[in-house]
């Protein structure tokens, strides 16, 4: 079990792990995605991913502190990762989504839910990155977690 210092490297790690999902796909999550926890000005899902030119950057809110559900968001970002901007939540995206084990909400606009089988494989993830780093700004001391809606952006 490894132990990160922060948020940022334990989703880097976690990223990193989550890519072999994408080996038995025809989809890749390219090299030069920056993947953190951050949380963004205006209002957003848990999640998100932003495209920079070539450069592509994967984010989870700080607000998320269960770890599997972590995992769980940065699967998605990743799958928007692997396909670009113009993907959106479209037929690709859910092929995609699927591919790596996530089920697709259609009445969600763009949730997605891991299957049974692939939770199985995010928590032996969780277990292999070690404990999920507090916020560096807002710790939870009394351990609450916040209950989010499935999926994200
Ligand atoms: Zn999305």
């Amino acid at each position: 079990m490894s132990s990160h210092p922060t948020r940022g490297a334990w989703i880097t790690d976690m990223a990193d792990r989550l890519r072999g999902l994408f080996d038995a796909t025809r989809y890749e999550v390219p090299e030069n995605v920056r993947c953190s926890c951050a949380r963004e000005g205006r209002a957003k899902g848990p999640g998100w991913c932003t495209f920079e030119g070539a450069r592509c950057g994967v984010y989870v809110s700080p607000d998320v502190s269960d770890p599997v559900n972590v995992a769980e968001i940065l699967l998605h970002e990743l799958v928007h990762a692997a396909l670009g901007a113009r993907a959106g939540h479209g037929r690709k995206f859910q092929r995609c989504a699927a591919a790596v084990g996530l089920v697709y909400l259609s009445h969600t606009r763009g949730g997605t839910f891991a299957t049974a089988e692939c939770l199985k494989t995010l928590r032996s993830f969780v277990e292999e990155c070690g404990p999920y780093p507090p916020d560096a700004r807002r710790e939870h001391r009394d351990g609450r977690q916040l209950s989010l809606p499935g999926g994200g952006e």
